[in-house]
């Protein structure tokens, strides 16, 4: 047993004690068995060349199969998943990815279609497409779609670009986009690769955009208002339409941050109350698992005086044939190779489809409803900064247990304790300390109700052993890493003696 073995805490049952792949080796150990040879064997150094065989590759893990199989299966069990229990990170909209998206994602015709597969033998997948712009453009209230980007960030910048297209082809692409303080932090960084400058807008008592503010700041050098909405405290825009008539009145849009969309679909739609153009997170809105990052796709939906702008190709239909324009003078240009993240594409109009439209509307309803129960249980034990009614998501401050020396972050690690992946820590930027809450409409009140009572017994501790929250998590593998280091001198290569 090597000293590392011996040094390793023996955890609970959330963590089971591993040792690394490399650990577990001993020579001469197969994961495969091979037939006896029935043709003649030939000396691979001498066919191959020597310089292309290795005689040994240090540190290579042998192990047999079943070993291969645990070790693999049991790591797969470390990263919490929202198919374990609640993933209430704020902001992200981590709900369950129901199975039939699965399913249909896997479909032959959709799962090994090849992006460069004749048009008349990819009218299927053509249509997926055509059914889910469609579908986004009816939700939102827009006029066209494009489903070209792979990420909400990649959305807005196709947003932006697009805002700047039609600006230029106007005579003045100007020099400033607007952006909340409540804002999530792509999209100034979205502003600035599109080559604007950006201002803030301070947001209001209420947590609101400050109209009165920003009728004083709109002016010819303003291309557009960056806003997200419902904003990042969970608060719905409730000056939206007066704020779009301010911008429009001085040749300036209003690009909404569709991240959201999961309190609006079926109930209001950022088309009728004023926006220009939005993306949307398909991999929040309409379900898709992404944790870890990925996979993703982030359509962007115009109103028609920026279609012409939208990146080739375009699906068009002729005919009762589905084909792609690629002939668009006035496009952006591409923003990624063929058509989009399609796997999400699929999903995403299975995720619609399976709901419809009152299905689509009752999950917003009970999103809402799920984080308003959430806010009325914890309100009595956490700081409620902004106490506008809330929609999806609820943002509370750790103001009390600071007082205690606890911080959003200590709360968070020992949530994990409890058996939760952590809210989001520390964000919206306009709230000190936050600890944004998102529990989506995918939760049971059972589970929504285990997470209140272990949020209200670490209060608790709070009061009673503040070291016990400033410590955790007590029951994982490992406790707090060194998240400086890691980022700033990562290891991402085993060697035998790391
Ligand atoms: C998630 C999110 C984004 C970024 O989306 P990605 O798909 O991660 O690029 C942008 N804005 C808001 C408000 C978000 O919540």
């Amino acid at each position: 047993m090597s000293a590392r073995k011996l040094d390793r805490k023996v955890n609970s049952h959330l963590s089971p004690n591993e040792l690394l792949i490399f650990e577990r080796s001993s020579p001469g150990k197969k994961a495969y068995q091979l037939p006896e040879l029935d043709v003649p064997a030939v000396d691979a150094a001498e066919a191959l060349g020597a310089a292309s065989v290795r005689a040994e590759i240090p540190g290579f893990p042998e192990v047999s199969e079943v070993e291969a199989i645990r070790h693999f299966t049991r790591l797969s069990t470390w990263n919490y998943a929202i198919d374990y229990g609640m993933y209430p990170l704020g902001s992200c909209t981590m709900k369950y990815n129901p199975r039939i998206n699965e399913a249909v994602a896997r479909l032959e015709g959709l799962a090994w279609a090849h992006p460069y597969q004749p048009e008349t033998l990819a009218q299927g997948c053509m249509e997926v497409m055509e059914r889910l712009e469609a579908a986004l453009a009816e939700i939102t209230g827009m006029d066209a779609v494009t489903l070209q980007p792979s990420a909400g960030a990649q959305g807005e910048l196709t947003g932006i670009l697009l805002v700047r297209a039609l600006l230029e082809s106007r005579g003045n692409p100007r020099k400033k986009i607007l952006i909340p303080d409540s804002a999530h932090g792509t999209n100034p960084a979205t502003a600035a690769i599109a080559g604007y400058a950006i201002e803030n807008i301070r947001s209001s008592e209420t947590g609101v955009l400050d109209v009165g503010a920003l009728e004083r700041i709109v002016d010819q050098d303003v291309a557009a208002l960056m806003v997200t909405n419902p904003n990042t405290l969970g608060v719905f825009e409730e000056n939206i339409v007066h704020a779009a008539e301010i911008l429009h009145a001085k040749g300036a849009m209003l690009y909404m941050d569709g991240a959201n969309m999961n309190a609006l679909v079926g109930v209001a739609r950022p088309g009728d109350f004023g926006v220009d153009v939005l993306q949307l997170n398909l991999h929040k809105t309409f379900s898709t698992p992404h944790g870890g990052g990925g996979p993703g796709a982030g359509p962007v939906a115009v109103k028609s005086h920026l279609e012409p702008f939208l990146p080739a190709p375009r699906l068009q239909r002729s005919g009762g044939q589905l084909h792609f324009d690629y002939d668009r003078k006035q496009a952006i240009g591409r923003v990624r190779a063929f058509y989009g993240n399609f796997g999400v594409l699929v999903r995403a109009l299975a995720y619609i489809l399976a709901h419809g439209g009152p299905g689509l509307r009752n999950a917003t309803l009970d999103a809402v409803m799920n984080a308003v129960y959430i806010r009325k249980k914890l309100e009595p034990y956490f700081d409620l900064p902004y106490p506008s009614p809330n929609m999806h998501e609820v943002v509370f401050s750790d103001d009390r247990q600071a007082k205690l020396g606890v911080r959003t972050g200590d709360l968070a690690k020992r949530l994990i304790d409890y058996g939760f992946h952590p809210y989001t820590v520390s964000f919206p930027l306009i709230v000190h300390g936050a600890l944004m809450i998102e529990p989506t409409e995918t939760e049971s009140k059972d589970e929504i109700d285990l997470f209140v009572e272990a949020m209200i017994s670490i209060a608790r501790e709070v009061e009673t052993d503040p070291q016990l929250v400033k410590t955790a998590p007590h029951l994982t593998r490992i406790g707090r890493v060194d998240e400086v280091a890691a980022a700033r001198k990562p290891v991402l290569k085993w060697t035998p003696d790391s």
